[in-house]
């Protein structure tokens, strides 16, 4: 077991940095497929040494998830990914090494959690309008005890042969312009990094390329993370090409030369891993390219974050 902080989180070791390292990745506590148990001996075998679990707006899969990391002997970072505004574009922040008991994280949870649970009533409301009678019991079932999320509605349509498979169930009732697509409130940006590094926490935004912003709006969105004093970008995000990792970079350098005060943002990398068929994001198929400065030397010494 790696020796511990004040705060009950896991100091790096030059083991935990030995192997594969992978910062996003998905269980059933939100809409993952494994169980934590699961996700973390999937992890060992692919070769993980370090391993962020991040669930969508939870942390409830951490003590599952740190049991088991505990038997494999490999380092897990409390983690969490947390939904938000930037604007009125919905945009991912992940939240790395988390005290998962501050007052801040468990609020800024408390207020998602809310807001899931009236667009889940939301989206079932006007499914069952549209004749699909059982929705929000059918995705709470295979929800479980987590909240439910739009892929849970697109598996109940799959289980109960509405659609043929989920990217069906997204195109005609769930993604954007459909009837599914209900417009969620989310926390600010700016608040959301602020809960992260009140939990001691490193403020990681999310795959950047994913919010199909126009390079200037991109450049728009490092600044302002920047100056909200986020710490990391995802440079590496399940299988991408290089240009793609060249252009992130690329916009790195340019949200570090427009704002020269609050530093260079680090990098961060994941395979924002959900289930095992989709081997475009497998557990641990992550590298950074050379030359950046990676989020994780922010715990190498020890040291307890400087808030
Ligand atoms: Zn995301
Ligand atoms: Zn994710």
């Amino acid at each position: 077991m790696d020796p511990e902080n004040s705060l009950g989180r896991p100091l790096l070791t030059e083991q935990a940095l030995s192997g594969q390292i992978d910062l996003h990745c998905h269980s059933t506590a939100s809409d993952g497929i494994l169980s934590p148990t699961a996700l973390v001996s999937r992890a060992k075998s692919a070769g993980v040494t370090l391993l962020a679990l991040t669930d969508h707006d939870t942390v409830a899969g951490i003590d599952e998830a740190e049991a088991e990391a505990r038997v494999q002997e490999l380092t897990l970072l409390p983690g969490i990914e947390l939904t938000a505004l930037w604007g009125r574009r919905v945009v991912h922040i992940v939240g790395l090494n988390v005290d998962r008991r501050a007052a801040a994280l468990v609020q800024a949870i408390g207020r998602r959690d809310q807001l899931r649970r009236e667009r889940a009533q939301q989206i079932a409301e006007r499914l069952e309008k549209r004749g699909f009678a059982g929705a929000l019991a059918g995705a709470q079932m295979l929800a479980g005890e987590g909240v439910i999320g739009r892929p849970h509605f697109a598996r109940w349509m799959v289980e109960a042969g509405h659609v043929s498979d989920s990217g069906k169930a997204f195109k005609r009732y769930l993604g954007a312009g459909k009837i599914g697509d209900v417009t969620v409130p989310w926390p600010d940006m700016v608040e959301t990094v602020a809960a992260i590094r009140g939990a001691g926490g490193a403020a990681v935004l999310a795959h950047p390329l994913k919010y199909g912003l126009t390079r200037t709006k991109l450049r728009a969105l490092l600044v302002d993370f920047c100056a909200a004093a986020g710490d990391a970008v995802e440079v590496v995000c399940g299988q991408q090409n290089p240009v793609q990792t060249r252009e992130i970079l690329g916009l790195l350098d340019q949200a570090a030369a427009s704002d020269g005060e609050s530093g260079r943002l680090l990098a961060s990398l994941g395979s924002d891993f959900h289930q095992p068929d989709q081997p475009w994001r497998a557990l641990g198929c992550v590298r950074l390219p050379a030359g950046v400065e990676p989020v994780w030397n922010l715990w190498q010494t020890g040291a307890d974050q400087v808030q």
